[in-house]
């Protein structure tokens, strides 16, 4: 899919993954506009990254390499995701994607169908099943936070599985 190299500051994210892979993809939402996000994850301050961007019309941001490790869900607070593993920071083994927007934003069409290619794409690489235990919100690592707010993730796998 047609993306655009962003990159993060080398203090934002670790080389490698310390041997994980990842095993599901965190979707989170950025409470800003996917220039800010780029612009946070290039502050070599503020020790947050992602993997991906995508914007209200469907563009996609890449900041940091799939086999590099991204600083998106590493704290863990009162978890409700099945598929955690206590012992080992979330951000080993999963995949983070930020999207552009706030909390209660309705997402564009343009950008469920371009989350979903990519959820699709990356899935496709890692072997990670489309479902809700591999498709995640934030919250679900870390209750006390809302994000990625509004975002309907049932609708997020449903067209990243039909996805031709
Ligand atoms: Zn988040």
């Amino acid at each position: 899919m047609q993306s655009d190299w962003i990159g993060a500051a080398a203090e934002n994210f670790r080389k490698g993954r310390r041997g994980f892979e990842p095993k599901a993809i965190v979707i989170h939402i950025i409470v800003g506009s996917l220039e800010s996000a780029g612009l946070t994850f290039r502050d070599p301050r503020s020790s947050v990254s992602a993997h991906y961007g995508v914007g209200k019309s469907g563009n996609v941001h890449r900041f940091v390499q799939e086999t590099d490790t991204a600083f998106h869900a590493g704290i863990v607070v009162q978890p409700t995701w099945r598929l955690i593993d206590p012992k080992v920071n979330p951000n080993f083994y999963t995949i983070g994607i930020e999207h552009e927007g706030q909390p209660q934003d309705a997402w564009p069409d343009e950008q469920y169908r371009a989350s979903a290619a990519l959820v699709r794409e990356i899935a496709g690489r890692w072997k990670i099943p489309l479902d809700r235990d591999h498709v995640i919100m934030h919250r679900e690592i870390r209750a006390s936070k809302t994000c990625p707010g509004s975002a309907d993730i049932d609708r997020l796998i449903r067209e990243a599985t039909a996805v031709g």
